[in-house]
């Protein structure tokens, strides 16, 4: 089980999980009140911060006040326009540690980012089946449909990679491109190249092919839901940044080039001081 705060659980947390969460003890339905937390404003269409304004209202017996063993709804609104509204429904466990989302109003956006839906091509369905099935806690689902989505995307992955990468590293790179041909293994390629990896796709020293390996190459089988779910997680965080950061950095080294080339033709046609004047 993943220990979350309040503001984590309403960004992020997927339907029916169990968090663990650090609580007020002696919050009651009365006292209880919902942090601000940052969502989508479909009004604002942008990233705004939500609130309750204190407001919520609690299920349960009405002779005990404290939250264990409780369910409550709360409304939340966009501070800036406050027009947009959002809503959640959360459980508390009788043992005053644990929160479950019991549901959520608009639900998870599935809109996909554009640099993620080229690379994605005709998989994007599978991406987004394994992005509900996480958005519903259904972990063993999410990580088959991820895992499915990796091994469909990972030699091409894998190639754009060596585009980014250049000097001494680039023949060390292509050589083991050369060893990933001869496996079918998804787990054994990322092996052989995760150590290679550029410093740029490699945030803060994480090695996303190294968490992606890991992920991958455990068995499943005695695994919870919610350890399978912690692992479809890291997949689907993994895939779309190492997407977006390569298909940004392709861009980016594409408008570079082009740019300068234009630079310089321009220079090699401007008749600079008369001398290239045939
Ligand atoms: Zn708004």
């Amino acid at each position: 089980m993943h220990s979350m705060n309040l503001v984590e659980v309403l960004e992020r947390s997927p339907l029916y999980q169990w968090v663990e969460v650090e609580m007020d003890q002696s919050a009651s339905i009365h006292s209880f009140a919902l942090p601000t937390f940052s969502a989508y404003c479909g009004r604002c269409k942008a990233e705004r911060s939500f609130g309750s304004g204190g407001r919520a209202w609690g299920g349960g017996s009405v002779s005990d006040i404290v939250l264990r063993g409780k369910t409550l709804a709360a409304i939340c609104v966009c501070l800036h326009c406050h027009h947009f509204w959002r809503g959640y429904i959360l459980h508390f466990h009788e043992d005053g540690t644990r929160i479950m989302k019991a549901g959520q109003y608009p639900p998870w956006d599935l809109s996909i980012d554009r640099r993620l839906t080229k690379m994605l091509g005709k998989h994007e369905g599978i991406f987004k089946k394994g992005f509900i099935c996480e958005a519903q806690g259904f972990g063993i689902g999410a990580y088959a449909y991820y895992r499915r989505i990796v091994e469909m995307i990972i030699d091409e992955l894998l190639v754009i990679i060596e585009s980014l990468i250049e000097g001494a590293e680039k023949d060390r790179y292509i050589q083991a491109l050369e060893r990933v041909k001869t496996t079918r293994q998804t787990d054994e390629k990322i092996r052989l190249v995760k150590d290679l990896l550029p410093s740029t796709l490699k945030p803060d020293g994480y090695n996303p092919l190294g968490v992606l390996h890991q992920a991958l190459s455990e068995g499943i089988h005695q695994l919870s839901e919610g350890e399978c779910l912690n692992r479809a997680t890291e997949i689907r965080t993994v895939l779309v940044f190492l997407i977006n950061q390569v298909q940004h950095q392709k861009e980016e080294r594409k408008e570079f080039t082009e740019g300068m080339r234009k630079l310089l033709e321009k220079r090699g046609q401007a008749p600079s001081g008369g001398t290239q004047q045939a």
